[in-house]
């Protein structure tokens, strides 16, 4: 299926980061460690270093991530719908 995934940290600018979301998905979560917050991955970026589209198979894996975040920042949606 080609469906795919949208996630969003946002507001970016809160992440602390405690790295949770690259505990448990680390396929798509990084920390960069010049700006000290949590990015997608440059592989499945968007736009900005918070916003990015996954596959379908990665979907669970940003929802753990979502499940997993302190602040509750990340954002995880259906693309083209
Ligand atoms: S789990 Fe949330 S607060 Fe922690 S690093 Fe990831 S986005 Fe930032």
């Amino acid at each position: 299926m080609g469906s795919k995934t949208l996630v969003r940290i946002a507001p970016w600018d809160s992440c602390i980061p405690d790295m949770a979301c690259a505990a448990v998905c680390p396929e798509v979560f990084e920390l960069d460690e010049k700006a000290g917050r949590a990015v997608i991955r440059r592989e499945y970026r968007l736009g900005g270093p918070g916003e990015g589209e996954v596959p379908g198979e990665l979907a669970a894996c940003v929802e753990a991530a979502a499940g997993v975040c302190p602040l509750r920042i990340i954002k995880v949606g259906r693309a083209g719908g």
